[in-house]
């Protein structure tokens, strides 16, 4: 099984569109430190993928690492989907803008499937359409929504891959969640384990008795510090209110735990981990624990 990492940033990317702080400035000059938004691939074969989240940078992505239809596979009618299916974790943009990207590829049906309540939220129904239900008369049918309950094994391309809920989404008053529930995915293939967790607000003692021997963990990193956007940008909000363990609460937590190999992904502009050079990267590395890069390939 190989895992591409295709973006490796939370909402805005790095840089930041209108950001000329330090990690923005730097990726500005120095391509190599751009980030896109955080999704990944799994295949088997190379040929064919799964594809877990879809944010606005998804185009790009698949370009840039060669996930492109074929000549000789695509056919008389020019068109062919590398994608065999997509996952999706919850309905924040960075997660599933580029579903949008799908309207052109009508005969595909691409399955995407998500949290019961987050195809509603995207989808609607017949009568009470939502953005994503008709995104023109093209576009129709272009996806194949699926609800997928929680622990619900799935297989696709012989990967076995299980959805279940973990906190990052806001909790209403009523228990439903907002915009949806958040799952991470359990991804399976020959007793390889690999768990992806892009967006999460708490590494509760249920969840890290879940991650024991697991091969991977791909785990968010938006933050280093809790109060980091007061701090950098003057917005008084802080990680855990916005559904993110800190980093370097998560580095401590994770020093110890029966896990191959921990791998951070889905960096803020303001992540200081971000910078190659900085204190947080050595504090990192020296954990034995890795900072994820787009592009990234990852071997099981
Ligand atoms: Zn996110
Ligand atoms: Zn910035
Ligand atoms: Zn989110």
């Amino acid at each position: 099984m190989e895992i591409t990492v295709l973006g490796t940033a939370s909402i805005g990317g790095v840089p930041e569109w209108d950001c000329t702080c330090p990690n923005c400035a730097a990726a500005r000059k120095n391509p190599t430190l751009r980030r896109t938004r955080s999704a990944i691939t799994v295949t088997l074969d190379g040929y064919k993928h799964i594809l877990f989240d879809a944010g606005h940078d998804l185009k790009i992505q698949l370009e840039t690492n060669n996930i492109t239809p074929r000549p000789e596979t695509a056919g008389e009618t020019y068109r062919e989907s590398r994608l065999d299916s997509v996952f999706l974790t919850h309905g924040h943009a960075d997660h599933t803008a580029g579903v949008a990207e799908f309207c052109t590829g009508k005969s595909f049906e691409i399955p995407v499937y998500a949290p019961p309540d987050l195809v509603d939220f995207l989808f609607g129904t017949e009568t009470h359409p939502n953005y994503f239900g008709e995104l023109g008369r093209l576009a129709k049918n272009y996806v194949k929504p699926i609800k997928l309950p929680e622990c619900e094994p799935v297989e696709r391309l012989g990967v076995t891959i299980k959805g279940f809920e973990i906190p990052h989404t806001q909790v209403l008053e009523d228990g439903r969640r907002y915009p949806s529930t958040t799952y991470t995915y359990e991804i399976e293939y020959n007793e390889k384990r690999v768990i992806y967790a892009p967006d999460l607000g708490r590494l509760d003692k249920w969840l890290l008795e879940r991650l024991e021997g697991v091969d991977v963990f791909l785990m968010d990193a938006t933050f280093w510090w809790d109060n980091e956007l007061e701090r950098i940008s003057g917005i008084p909000i802080t990680s855990y209110q916005l559904g993110h363990v800190p980093q370097e609460e998560a580095v401590e937590i994770l020093k110890n735990a029966d896990i191959g190999r921990v791998i951070y992904t889905h960096f803020n502009h303001t992540n200081p981990a971000v910078d190659p050079a900085s204190e947080q990267r050595k504090i990192v590395e020296n954990m034995d624990q890795e900072i994820a890069h787009d592009g990234m390939k990852i071997k099981l």
